[in-house]
């Protein structure tokens, strides 16, 4: 049983346009998989349904074994990473990083406790006063990172979070959420247009075109076996 499993899931905002066709996917516990495609291939909608914060349409979605499509997002036990990194501006690194866990009344000691070890691991612990305008976007992005990680949530889901940084930064933070995610033993689902990224993070990749899965499968198994024409030209294999 994998830890979360889509059946014949399917996404339509209208009648006519399906966004998401009958999607059968299973994502393993403790696995790094990588959604990959181009612009408005469906990415978001998928990790959004994930989440809890857009309607399945068909088909179900489960979490644990737990059938989860009308569970709202805060009971599904997950954390999430924005592309915009979505810091509130008027608040220090530390009130950001500890939001989530303010919000459901843990206790301020464990709050504490977690902030100290998780600004430990991510380099923060000098900057826990400044607010997100004093931060480079490198500093901001750990920021996110770490309010996801506090939250000791077993599910990570990211969306696109490294696309507003520079190349020498997206390459440095790429190895730290890896790192991350295996030394906390993360189920991680990873969305990405950038193939480098999907073929240098993901244990598993799953390509995605105009709403149909072209392929799943290990990026040296995408890069030497390409199921088809599109898989090929996008990941850069030599077929
Ligand atoms: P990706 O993340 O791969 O770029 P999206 O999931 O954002 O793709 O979008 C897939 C398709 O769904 C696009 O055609 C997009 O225009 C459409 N779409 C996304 N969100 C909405 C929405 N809230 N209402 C209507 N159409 C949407
Ligand atoms: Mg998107």
């Amino acid at each position: 049983m994998g830890q979360i499993e889509l059946i014949e899931v399917s996404k339509s905002y209208d009648k006519q346009h399906h966004v998401l066709n009958e999607i059968n996917l299973s994502i393993e516990q403790g696995e790094f998989f990588v959604l990959v495609g181009p612009s408005g291939s469906g990415k978001s909608t998928l990790l959004r349904m994930i989440a809890g914060l857009e309607e399945i349409s068909g088909g179900t979605l489960r979490i644990n074994n737990r059938a989860v499509n009308h569970l709202p997002p805060k009971d599904r036990n997950l954390s999430m990473v924005f592309q915009n990194y979505a810091l509130y501006p008027h608040l220090t690194v530390e009130q950001n990083i500890l939001f989530g866990l303010n919000a459901k009344k843990v206790d301020k000691q464990e709050q504490k406790k977690r902030l100290n070890e998780t600004a430990d691991m991510m380099g923060l612990s000098e900057l826990l006063k400044r607010k997100p305008k004093e931060l480079s976007g490198g500093q901001r992005q750990r920021v996110a990172l770490a309010r996801a990680v506090v939250s000791e949530a077993p599910l990570c889901l990211m969306d696109e979070p490294l696309s507003n940084l520079d190349a020498k930064l997206r390459a440095n933070m790429r190895m730290e959420i890896r790192r991350l995610q295996q030394r906390l033993g993360l189920t991680m689902v990873y969305v990405t247009h950038d193939q480098v990224e999907a073929m240098t993070m993901g244990d598993r990749i799953m390509v995605l075109n105009d709403g149909k899965i072209q392929q799943i499968g290990a990026p040296i198994t995408l890069y030497n076996e390409p199921a088809n024409l599109f898989v090929a030209s996008f990941i850069g294999s030599p077929k």
